[in-house]
């Protein structure tokens, strides 16, 4: 299928699933902004893609909309690349300021899930019903619960453009983290998606993944996925230690020792936390060795006995 056109305002820095996407929009004032920075994993690329997009140009605004690990680890090295905080500023999702004011590293995401961040500062939280300016456009940011209770889209009704973060992707959506923690929030995820349906959008651009206009199709293929998680929540629990465990994987090029990797597994509060949940009668390091087969099964990861590596 050809990529949607979109405002000629407005640019995707297409990454992969380690790092979200960014969203850059040239401003009629000939500075920028940029929706959500990938994971500090790839900062250095990340300010260097960016250069060659702007051309010289300021950047001015760096908007979130979640702050989870790859949608604002290079939040900090683009803020210092662009004149610090004087000259560039971080907005991020109004629930999440006083967070990340204090870098509360408990109430972000970021401990819990043993994934790394780089400390910055927010001058603004961005309300949902709001208006962001970005590409010259005013774009509505909406609420979207379900994978992260404070997480926000960004709409342009004008061009029918929305960008989901990881409330909706071509298919699927992420993980609803909160279903982890005990948290109702499948029924949230279900609203964000009708939010999604009656708002229209002509063309999605995701967190992760190229930007698509079958938006219909993605919604269908969305309910079904939650309907069969809200049937089955184990099944969701399983679904998000895999993509914890891969996530983990993807940051290392190279292969892991087994018990290394075992530890990892076991250090990371959040999992800790699911198998006590979900399978209390499981042992820990059972969990790791079920997840790391479904894993390869899957192709998504190589395990020799003493390695593993991440795969496809
Ligand atoms: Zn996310």
């Amino acid at each position: 299928m050809p990529q949607p056109t979109l405002p000629p305002t407005l640019a995707v820095l297409e990454r992969g699933w380690l790092s979200a996407n960014s969203v850059v929009g040239f401003e009629a004032d000939g500075s920028a902004t940029v929706v959500d920075t990938g994971y500090v994993q790839h900062a250095p690329q990340t300010v260097a893609l960016l250069a060659e997009l702007l051309q010289g140009r300021a950047l001015r605004r760096i908007v979130n909309t979640h702050l989870h690990s790859d949608h604002c680890g290079g939040n900090a090295a683009l803020q210092a690349a662009h004149g610090g905080p004087q000259a560039c500023a971080i907005e991020v999702p109004a629930g999440e300021l006083d967070a990340v004011n204090a870098w509360d590293e408990d109430a972000l995401s970021f401990r819990a899930t043993a994934q790394r961040a780089a400390a910055f500062r927010a001058v603004r939280g961005i309300a949902a019903g709001s208006t962001v300016l970005l590409g010259a456009r005013p774009w509505q940011a909406h609420a979207a619960p379900g994978h992260d209770p404070h997480a926000l889209m960004l709409f342009d009704p004008a061009s029918g453009v929305l960008i989901s973060g990881d409330a909706l992707w071509q298919d699927g959506f992420g993980v609803i983290f909160p279903e982890l923690r005990g948290e109702p929030a499948f029924g949230a995820q279900r609203d964000t998606l009708q939010r999604i349906a009656a708002l229209r959008p002509r063309c999605v651009i995701p967190g992760h993944g190229a930007a698509f206009s079958d938006v219909d199709a993605a919604l269908q293929r969305a309910r079904q996925r939650l309907d069969a998680f809200v049937a089955d929540p184990l099944r969701h629990a399983r679904h998000g230690v895999r993509v914890l465990l891969k996530f983990h994987l993807m940051q290392h090029a190279e292969a892991l020792p087994r018990a290394a990797l075992r530890q990892w597994f076991a250090d990371a509060p959040l999992l800790a936390e699911v198998a006590r949940r979900f399978w209390p009668q499981q042992a820990l390091p059972a969990l790791f060795d079920d997840t790391l087969d479904a894993l390869c099964r899957a192709g998504a990861a190589r395990d020799d006995g003493l390695s593993v590596a991440n795969a496809g």
